[in-house]
């Protein structure tokens, strides 16, 4: 529905809502969460919340989860801002860092949210293609003279990593603020952390969605210099983060990381198997370091209505870039990927 001139701003008039097409299914892999479940002392910190102390409100920027999250990420806490989930961090650093009008440029394919994030807050989204080795374009992405440009790596959707050629170069040469998205790092061989001690420029997002199993509290963060952090922080405002979710962070980061380097190398292993269960099929999918994979399947929405049938959920993306249909599956516990295997194969059958 669109809205009268009168009521909605220009901006905003096309901009869609995030698709909520609900899953309920047996098997759901197309939100690449933690499918092993929620780390023990974070759940343990829920239950005790039941003392009644949300009468309350949390502190206003989370510090003591700030604490917490600069010695996972080892800088100092003025180092880390913090979000109800990183999609308020992204929204709030595009807020912060673009005026209205300037641009954002991105290699496509990419997160899908960032367009929309970009729109919400009166900025250009520009997209320019990856190169072929599905690496990011740094020359092209600085020729754009975006104001702010934004790199996912591990890239949601391809599964893919930028190089640190690559990435050096981008910084190096980017005419305003660099976005690194880290979403998925703890599953990649590499992490490129360092960067935001590199340059005041650059801000490294992370979240606690997927690794850590908490996407549904919703918790989000940012590295990055003291300077490029108090504007975000700004721009995001008090009380984001909840009572609930800083005390399951603060849990999870105390005593659970051992569980989640676990699960991590659970998901890793899980990964691999899954792309070469995909090319036994006959499948060519894309190399990942994310906990997902991305493989190209032309009709992939009509193969996803039939996995569904099966109860097995996977994210459907049509007509990407230099990729075109494909399917983003998320890896998960084997019995699970045995059904997404079988799904998949009679889905194919009937195709
Ligand atoms: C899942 C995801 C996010 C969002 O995570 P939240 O912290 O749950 O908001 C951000 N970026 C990418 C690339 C993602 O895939």
């Amino acid at each position: 529905m669109t809205a009268s001139p009168e009521i909605a701003r220009a901006a905003y008039r096309d901009v869609p809502l995030y698709s909520t097409e609900s899953i309920s299914c047996d098997v759901d892999l197309s939100d690449n969460t933690n499918l092993w479940g929620a780390p023990p002392a974070a759940q343990q910190a829920i239950r005790e919340l039941a003392d009644g102390s949300f009468t309350r409100y949390p502190s206003a920027y989370a510090l003591a989860l700030k604490e917490a999250l600069a010695a996972y990420a080892g800088v100092h806490q003025s180092w880390i801002v913090t979000g109800c989930g990183s999609d308020d961090v992204l929204a709030s650093a595009i807020r912060a860092l673009a005026e209205p009008g300037q641009s954002l440029a991105f290699c496509a394919p990419s997160f899908a949210m960032i367009p929309v994030f970009a729109r919400i807050n009166g900025v250009v989204p520009v997209s320019v293609p990856m190169t072929a080795t599905w690496d990011i374009d740094p020359d092209a992405l600085i020729a754009t003279g975006a104001r702010i440009i934004y790199v996912c790596s591990p890239n949601n959707p391809t599964g893919t990593t930028a190089s640190r050629a690559a990435l050096d170069r981008l910084i190096a040469g980017a005419p305003g603020v660099v976005i690194l998205d880290e979403a998925y790092a703890e599953f990649a061989e590499d992490s490129r952390i360092d960067l935001a001690a590199a340059s005041d420029r650059v801000l490294v997002v992370r979240t606690m969605s997927k690794a850590f199993g908490l996407a549904g509290l919703r918790i989000g963060y940012a590295v990055g210099t003291p300077a490029i952090v108090a504007e975000v922080e700004k721009s995001r405002g008090p009380y984001k983060v909840s009572m609930a979710a800083e005390r399951a962070a603060l849990a999870a980061l105390a005593k659970d990381r051992t569980w989640v380097a676990a699960r991590v190398a659970d998901a890793r292993a899980s990964r691999d198997r899954l792309a070469e269960s995909l090319r036994t099929l006959g499948l060519a999918p894309l190399p990942s370091q994310a906990n997902f994979v991305l493989v190209p399947i032309p009709g992939a929405a009509a193969v996803a209505r039939q996995m569904r049938e099966r109860g097995v959920a996977a994210r459907v993306f049509e007509g990407l870039p230099s990729i075109g249909d494909a399917l983003r599956i998320t890896a998960g516990p084997a019995s699970m990927m045995e059904r997404a295997i079988d799904a998949l194969q009679g889905a194919l059958a009937c195709a």
